[in-house]
């Protein structure tokens, strides 16, 4: 399969990223997971804007999800008439883009959006079989294994430290997992990783590759670089807004 980075700034966009999207293609078929700020933008310089088969929502903070609004509008009022979109995600996704318009009752979004609860478990999109497990962040959210043609991905999605990230990403080749903050600067608990401790989820299930996301534009890439790399052995990098990486 191919990944696209969409974008993959943390909690809010960088000069050079928008927030998390990532589009995931094989065998004809294109998965979106997760639609934050500016990803609408970004998606448009690697598909077609209505050559999206299914949206998967991680969870419904802003920096995630947001660009459904937007997209809402490019579909709905788009000379060739696409069909309804499945979307999948948390209990209360349509309320969470109804609040962004503002509108009751419910703006029509299930003209658009074909609304799907996604609970920990598995579904298969596609090609995709998609294996969810809950992550360790103030709201429900799900960390998402993507597995296609005999190779498989792990996004961590937000999360602090959690096992069941863990035993989630077990041998996946790419494991994008979020390292919002640094060692040595206090944060509040149960919300995101340090870098570090990205290294040390990585080691724990053994992937071929990580790749830090949900990093922080006004912290230094290089130091999360240095403090992962400490607790991870394995092929290591940033993920970058616009590459595109065979998996
Ligand atoms: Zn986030
Ligand atoms: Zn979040």
């Amino acid at each position: 399969m191919k990944l696209n980075v969409l974008g993959c700034a943390g909690t809010f966009p960088s000069a050079d990223s928008p927030c998390s999207s990532y589009l995931l293609r094989h065998d004809g078929y294109t998965l979106m997971i997760d639609a934050g700020n500016g990803s609408l933008g970004a998606l448009q310089k690697v598909v077609d804007l209505l050559d999206v088969d299914a949206v998967v929502l991680s969870h419904l903070h802003a920096d995630h999800c947001v660009d459904l609004a937007a997209y809402s509008y490019a579909r709905r009022f788009h000379p060739a008439k696409p069909g309804r979109l499945p979307v999948y995600g948390p209990k209360g996704t349509q309320d969470r883009l109804c609040q962004i318009f503002d509108t009751r009752p419910r703006d029509g979004l299930e003209e658009v959006y074909d609304f799907h609860t996604v609970t920990p478990g598995r579904i298969e999109l596609g090609p995709f079989t998609l294996d969810l497990a809950q992550t360790n962040h103030p709201i429900e959210c799900n960390a998402i294994r993507v597995s296609a043609g005999g190779r498989s991905l792990t996004y961590s999605a937000d999360s602090a430290a959690s096992d069941d990230l863990v035993a989630l990403a077990q041998g996946s080749d790419l494991f994008l997992c979020e390292a919002t903050w640094l060692d040595g600067t206090p944060v509040p608990p149960n919300v995101h990783m340090r870098a570090s401790e990205a290294g040390e989820h990585a080691t724990k299930a053994d992937v071929g590759r990580l790749l830090l996301i949900h990093t922080i534009s006004y912290q230094d890439d290089q130091q999360a670089l240095d403090e992962a790399s400490r607790t991870f052995a394995g092929p290591l990098g940033l993920a970058v807004a616009g590459a595109s990486y065979a998996v």
